[in-house]
């Protein structure tokens, strides 16, 4: 059975740090999970991320049980699964922060940041909790779906996180300290280097990390960023697994096909997708989803400008144009035999298949694809069996014609 050792040490780092937004030694900011985090550790802040509380609540199962008490208070039962788990969660005092963290529940905020790079959603969601604790918000809302980023856009973006130093200073009662914010920039931008390569040791034909381990080995790298301890993880998660590949150790021996995941993940369902992957021969060894915290653009000579481009040229905030030269370029460094979109219900952002790019891309790359309805949070629309059987023929037609292919 493979296993990843470093899974333990991560399970406690991420114990520690919730434990740490509980103990009231820090004043707290909420970012979005692509938000301006390392500007907001500059200044002393615990960073709690909404996103990842969402997801948690999508892996325990326990969304279901919230979303209703959201949509009881006018939220749609069709947008976003995490913010309405999150709000449901919230109004009902319920959540595995609770029973698994030991937490009070959500951390009071002092501050809440977002970036729209993602999605509109996040300024819904957060703007909920901002009147709730009645706390001061602040918002990045860079150009969005671009071909390319310019310099134009870019400058716009510093702007914005330069409006923020003001509110940050009032509120954690510190002076904005140019060091400290390069010093946080060095950190991140080191363990999203070592997170980079974390991945791409998977472009190993003996993969050694799937991407069901890379949602859950992620965690580090979107709620502690710009911290020693994120830097330390990911160097030792990257000597295990580089010794894996070295030993030909791979999650998966012997894999007959190469699987890109592309959208989010559907947390209720990693392990029946993994375990069904594997025992249909399939290696799943990378993801947009989890590439989506590489930002190699980081330079802590150069913090504003590079946090800015890196924050605003993320795969979600691209064009279709931008999005399938990137998907391209990843499918020849993992050597991608098929491609499945999960086609998310609530998350209309990070999901690709609804405008006929899947046939583009195709068309562009010989890559075959395959959609999957579902949801990240709300399984009520994922419907198992059928996805079964799509997954199931996909990857037996797929075995064939690679077959065929090689004579
Ligand atoms: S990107 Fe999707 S899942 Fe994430 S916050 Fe926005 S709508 Fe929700």
């Amino acid at each position: 059975m493979y296993k990843i050792a470093s899974t333990d040490k991560m399970k406690k780092i991420m114990g520690d740090y919730f434990l740490s937004l509980d103990s009231g030694e820090k004043k707290i900011a909420w970012c979005t999970s692509v938000g301006p985090a390392e500007l907001l550790r500059s200044f002393g802040f615990e960073v709690y991320f909404p996103e990842n509380h969402g997801a948690l609540l999508g892996a325990t199962r326990t969304a279901m049980d919230f979303i209703p008490e959201a949509v009881k208070c006018g939220y749609s039962g069709h947008v976003c699964s995490y913010t309405t788990a999150d709000i449901g969660s919230y109004l009902k005092g319920d959540s595995p922060l609770k029973s698994h963290y030991k937490m009070k529940g959500h951390p009071k905020p002092d501050l809440i940041a977002y970036n729209t790079n993602q999605c509109r959603e996040v300024q819904d969601w957060l703007q909920f909790f901002a009147k709730e604790f009645d706390c001061p918000i602040v918002g990045i809302v860079p150009p969005r779906h671009m071909d390319e980023v310019t310099q134009d856009e870019v400058d716009l973006v510093i702007k914005q996180f330069k409006n923020m130093i003001p509110v940050c200073e009032q509120v954690s009662g510190q002076k904005f300290d140019e060091e400290n914010f390069r010093e946080t920039v060095r950190l991140s931008k080191e363990a999203t280097l070592l997170w980079q390569k974390v991945l791409k040791t998977s472009t190993a034909m003996n993969a050694p990390l799937s991407f069901f381990d890379g949602t859950i080995h992620m965690g580090p790298i979107v709620v502690l960023r710009g911290t020693q301890l994120a830097k330390d993880y990911y160097t030792g998660l990257l000597a295990e697994l580089e010794d894996n590949v070295k030993n030909n150790i791979g999650f998966l021996p012997q894999a007959k096909t190469r699987i890109f995941w592309e959208g989010m993940p559907i947390w209720g369902k990693l392990r029946m997708l993994s375990d069904l992957f594997t025992a249909n021969g399939a290696a799943v060894v990378a993801s947009t989803y989890c590439s989506s915290w590489v930002f190699d653009k980081f330079d802590e000579n150069d913090p504003w400008n590079s946090t800015a481009r890196a924050y605003t040229e993320i795969f979600i905030n691209r064009s279709e144009k931008a999005k399938m030269q990137m998907l391209t370029d990843w499918f020849n460094e993992y050597r991608i035999d098929g491609i499945i979109y999960h086609d998310s219900k609530t998350c209309f952002n990070n999901s690709n298949a609804k405008f006929g790019m899947p046939q583009r891309l195709r068309e562009k790359t010989g890559v075959p694809a395959l959609v999957i309805e579902g949801d990240l949070c709300d399984l009520r629309f994922f419907s198992e069996a059928q996805s079964v059987t799509k997954i199931e023929t996909f990857l037996e037609q797929l075995e064939e014609s690679k077959l065929a292919l090689n004579g």
